[in-house]
């Protein structure tokens, strides 16, 4: 099991519909909101984010979630 690190809920990785891929780790999430609510946090949403190391690990997590997704978004409905 892993925890979602915004509400602190179990999640199981096998059933986990909402997930955040980074280069190191992969974050399990209960629900799209708190997936999103993660996103915003590390700021996935912020592309206009000044160029640096920080602005390439977030491009790398998009292409990583693109991939994870097939360049969809994930369906919540
Ligand atoms: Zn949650």
């Amino acid at each position: 099991m892993m925890k979602d690190p915004v509400c602190g809920m179990e999640v199981s990785k096998e059933k986990a519909r909402y997930m955040i891929l980074t280069e190191h780790e992969t974050f399990y999430f209960c629900s799209e909101l708190c997936q999103k609510s993660y996103a915003r946090q590390i700021g996935i949403n912020k592309p206009t984010a000044k160029k640096g190391i920080f602005a390439r690990f977030l491009e790398k997590i998009a292409r990583a979630n693109e991939n994870s997704y097939g360049g969809k978004p994930p369906k919540c409905h």
